[in-house]
């Protein structure tokens, strides 16, 4: 698998460029800014981008859709539930659910929806790595104070991902921890928000 974390724009985000070694087919994960930076390293690994998936559609995940679009014409994923919609010429847009599989090439990614920060948000199972969105951060989580978040539903999200894989790779939408990717048993252990056994802890402790 091809993987690439492409820090971009003034507010710490991480873009990713994803895609099957063999068949050279990729994806651009949240472009929020720097769109020739994410085209270029999808170049450098010699990838046709062939869809462009959002973790969800803050404007600080989405400003450089539509360039990146435009450049590219690849299919756009998001979630059923985030509410919002692109609009460009001849886009194709897929609306996926939990669970559903993207495939690149013959790589698969696993939509895992994670609602709380955003109705839509979604993590995405790649392997042994999992891009996490606003949903889960290096050492915190996404806001739940924003319109159209719900911490009730963020505890929930946070929930389903304590239950994964200790092994698994963590790779957020901010670079935000003291360490640009994690693992999923460092954060259980040292995440406040992931280590929060109760709701009432968590609710104490993020608002
Ligand atoms: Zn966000
Ligand atoms: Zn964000």
């Amino acid at each position: 698998m091809i993987f690439e974390q492409v820090p971009i724009g003034p507010m710490q985000n991480f873009g990713y460029v994803i895609g099957d070694e063999n068949s050279k087919e990729g994806a651009i994960v949240d472009p929020g800014w720097n769109a020739d930076k994410l085209i270029g390293a999808a170049k450098h690994h010699r990838l046709t981008v062939k869809k462009i998936i959002l973790t969800h559609a803050h404007f600080d995940h989405v400003k450089a859709l539509q360039e990146v679009y435009e450049k590219t014409t690849a299919e756009i994923v998001l979630h059923e539930d985030e509410p919002y919609e692109p609009d460009f010429e001849n886009s194709t847009v897929t609306r996926v659910k939990d669970n559903h599989i993207v495939k690149i090439g013959a790589l698969k990614c696993r939509i895992v929806h994670t609602p709380g920060h955003t109705p839509g948000s979604i993590c995405l199972l790649l392997g042994s790595k999992m891009i996490t969105g606003d949903t889960l951060f290096v050492g915190g989580c996404g806001r739940v104070d924003l319109p159209g978040s719900n911490p009730q539903q963020m505890w929930t999200s946070l929930q389903k991902l304590r239950k994964m894989d200790d092994t698994l790779e963590i790779y957020p939408g901010h670079d935000y921890g003291e360490t640009p990717s994690s693992t999923m048993e460092h954060e259980k252990k040292h995440n406040p928000f992931l280590a929060s056994a109760t709701k009432k802890e968590f609710f104490t402790s993020r608002l």
